[in-house]
């Protein structure tokens, strides 16, 4: 019984001199060969050689700084909410008297963590947000054996004060970060 009109009826008949040869048949397959050896190959040597990414390509997260070098962050949780992979966690807290020069907000994100192996790098927690305190790189996370390492900390996300440092002064602006 025939159950799809895929199989193919196989040919009995005895082989052809040039079959039993075997030689037409190795020629033929060389020169394929040969033939691809020529042709410019769709491979790329990662990690020596990479693409370029895409200009809308979303990569790894940055937890922003404003221009005096405090975090933008105040933990209003709406980017873990956006979260359709639920990659995001945090834990709030108060911005204690003193403290102004480290938090622009009067709430903070104590814990932030975003695991990336849940993370499918939609962007909704960018747009989700009303701080512009994060945003998608260009860079993906570098592999790794350990599953831990993919949960990223806020210390692995916060961009460096040195960073928002040069960035102003880049812009020109000379008036040092608070301490
Ligand atoms: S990019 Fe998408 S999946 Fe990843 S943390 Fe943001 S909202 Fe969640
Ligand atoms: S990153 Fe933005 S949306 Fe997420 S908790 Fe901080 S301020 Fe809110």
């Amino acid at each position: 019984m025939q159950l799809t009109n895929r199989s193919q009826q196989v040919n009995r008949d005895p082989m052809t001199l040039s079959e039993r040869l075997y030689l037409p048949g190795i020629a033929k397959g060389l020169s394929i060969t040969l033939g691809h050896v020529f042709k410019k190959t769709p491979t790329v040597k990662y990690p020596d050689e990479k693409r370029p990414f895409s200009p809308v390509f979303r990569g790894l997260h940055i937890l922003n700084r404003d221009e005096e070098g405090r975090e933008k962050c105040t933990a209003c949780g709406l980017c873990a909410l956006s979260c359709p992979a639920e990659a995001i966690t945090m834990e709030a807290a108060e911005r204690l008297p003193g403290e102004e020069h480290l938090y622009r907000e009067e709430k903070y994100a104590a814990k932030y963590e975003i695991n990336m192996l849940r993370c499918i790098f939609c962007g909704y927690c960018e747009e989700a947000c009303p701080k512009d305190a994060i945003y998608l790189t260009q860079s993906i996370p570098p592999p790794n054996y350990d599953r831990e390492t993919f949960i990223y900390k806020k210390d692995d996300l916060l961009l460096p004060a040195k960073t928002a440092a040069q960035e102003r002064a880049a812009e020109g602006d000379p008036t040092p970060l608070n301490p």
